[in-house]
């Protein structure tokens, strides 16, 4: 397993996205209260009253106690005593940190990023795209990110949040278009983009076509992402993957029409 104690330094966010942990040494390299080096969260997160009366918020873990005779003993510092209240936390912080025993060899950090523990820049970008896609409310599929180019998966985030420059959006930035933002398939109506996109009767013909084949009768969504949500949940006949994949390729379709 490597060490990684240098990478910490630039990476707080790994470590409060759970992908560095630590494994007691010495406990010179580990924060007491920020690393995750005892259960599964920091101690911080997990006992809040604990770190709110701290004296020593920052210490290492080799500042929060001494070894007598070779025995670990800890000494806390509190700016007051627990109230009753606070007690069966403290208590359980206690338990938790009892039998837990500093070493003379150093720390050691680990990066949980993949199976093998072994940092890699495509391991990070990984995690970090999962965390990325997860915050902005956006699922897609680990296959999918496969197949599709990203700059393809990309442009479905923006049609999503109509983030794209359609003509009607255009027209909302005060751009003077010649035509008056009509739409240029059907002649018919303004270019929104889920008209561009879903509802221009060129373009929904298309969205028909390719449900009929699966012998379904279907009613077009009218946002992207009700589309995205409802396309998964159809009863169709062709391979799934391809079937996921066709959302995709339309719109990346459309762009070129
Ligand atoms: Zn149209």
């Amino acid at each position: 397993m490597p060490k990684l104690v240098g990478i910490r330094g630039s990476s707080g966010s790994c470590v409060s996205m759970g992908l560095l942990a630590c494994k007691l040494g010495n406990g010179e390299s580990i924060r007491f209260l920020d690393d995750v080096w005892v259960g599964d969260m920091m101690l911080r997160v997990l006992y809040p009253r604990v770190y709110a009366l701290s004296l020593k918020k920052n210490g290492a873990v080799s500042e929060m106690g001494h070894r007598i005779g070779g025995k670990w003993e800890w000494n806390f510092e509190f700016r007051r005593g627990f109230f009753y209240w606070e007690l069966d936390q403290y208590h359980e912080f206690q338990c938790l940190i009892q039998f837990v025993l500093s070493k003379e060899e150093p720390d050691i950090i680990f990066w949980k990023g993949d199976t093998m523990g072994m940092f890699s820049v495509k391991g990070l970008c990984c995690a970090l795209e999962d965390k990325w896609y997860c915050e902005a409310g956006w699922v897609v599929s680990k296959v999918i990110r496969k197949l599709v180019p990203a700059k393809v998966t990309t442009f479905m985030w923006q049609l999503q949040q109509s983030r794209v420059a359609t003509k009607a959006n255009l027209l909302e930035k005060q751009i003077i278009l010649p035509d008056g933002g009509v739409c240029g398939l059907c002649v018919d109506g303004i270019e929104t983009t889920y008209h561009l996109f879903l509802h221009c009767k060129e373009v929904w013909a298309t969205w028909c076509s390719v449900v009929q084949r699966e012998g379904l009768c279907w009613v077009i969504t009218q946002t992207v992402s009700n589309l995205l949500l409802e396309w998964g949940e159809l009863r169709i006949i062709s391979d799934w993957v391809m079937w996921d994949m066709i959302p995709y390729a339309l719109v990346w379709t459309i762009t070129i029409w």
